[in-house]
């Protein structure tokens, strides 16, 4: 994605290019893996790209000339629901191996089940899992409905937002309730738990997602142009005073 229009307004100035790497010019500067992955292993699936001099043909350019912002919010907007749907996949799995583990193992005299801390880690994560699984299906549902990414951003947002917290979350508690074995590399809750944060910074980080869905929700309320809030008691009650003066009168009347 490259700025071709600089004239143009900020959100219509870049253009998306498909560029393949058997281009002359295309230089793999180095690949980049996450913490888990090792350099030895070549397992980087992220590198440092230079482009020198590069140049292809004009049916390489994806939609048009200025559009690439529009068209990578398009491509985001379900990337992003999409990872929201993996997660939940993922949580699931990480949860039921927590509850393995806890029926399964005895320590102290008893099985893990018992202990009450665990049962709270137990019922938190369940909790959480569920209010994100329901969250993830409602926004699907709304990107069905409307069929428009525009118009359900602060959905996918929301679930975005919600994503990293529930995954790091549960992967946190499987691993602690496993014990040492949790923490090893014979178990995989170390990479699920960095996993967690990178899906709170691919595709634009928490913080960024949470400023969109407060705008958008803020979006639908009207200010009060009183000094004191339209939930304030004392106007609340004066308001209720004043609409049923009648019946107020007549109950007065009659007591
Ligand atoms: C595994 C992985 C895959 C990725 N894949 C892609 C990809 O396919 N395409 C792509 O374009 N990008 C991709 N990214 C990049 C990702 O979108 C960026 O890393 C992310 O948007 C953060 O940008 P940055 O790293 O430059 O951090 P910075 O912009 O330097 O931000 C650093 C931190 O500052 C905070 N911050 C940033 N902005 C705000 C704000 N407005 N308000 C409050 N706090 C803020 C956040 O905590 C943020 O993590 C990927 C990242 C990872 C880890």
């Amino acid at each position: 994605m490259v700025v071709t229009e600089p004239d143009n307004p900020p959100y219509q100035q870049q253009s998306m290019l498909l560029v393949p790497t058997d281009t002359p010019g295309v230089e793999i500067v180095r690949n980049v893996g996450l913490s888990y992955e090792s350099e030895n292993d070549d397992h980087g699936t992220h590198a440092y790209i230079r482009y020198n001099d590069v140049r292809i043909p004009k049916e390489n350019l994806l939609g048009p000339r200025g559009g690439g912002f529009v068209v990578a919010q398009t491509r985001l907007g379900g990337g992003r629901i999409h990872h929201a749907m993996r997660t939940s996949g993922r949580v699931q799995r990480i949860f039921d191996m927590m509850c393995e583990r806890a029926i399964s193992r005895t320590t102290q005299g008893e099985l893990l089940s018992k202990k009450q801390m665990v049962q709270e880690m137990i019922a938190d994560s369940w909790i959480e899992m569920e209010m994100f699984r329901l969250l993830v299906l409602r926004t699907a549902w709304r990107i069905d409905r409307y069929n428009d990414y525009k118009f359900v951003r602060k959905d996918i947002s929301a679930v975005k937002a919600a994503m990293p917290g529930v995954y790091r979350n549960i992967a946190s508690r499987a691993l602690q309730i496993h014990g040492s074995l949790g923490a090893s590399w014979e178990m995989p809750f170390g990479k699920e738990v960095i996993e967690s944060f990178h899906m709170g910074l691919a595709d634009g980080p928490t913080e960024v997602h949470k400023v969109q869905v407060a705008r958008r929700v803020l979006d639908s309320y009207v200010p009060c142009d009183d000094l004191f809030p339209t939930g304030h008691l004392p106007k609340r009650r004066a308001a209720a005073e004043a609409k049923y003066a009648d019946v107020l009168e007549r109950h007065l009347q009659t007591h």
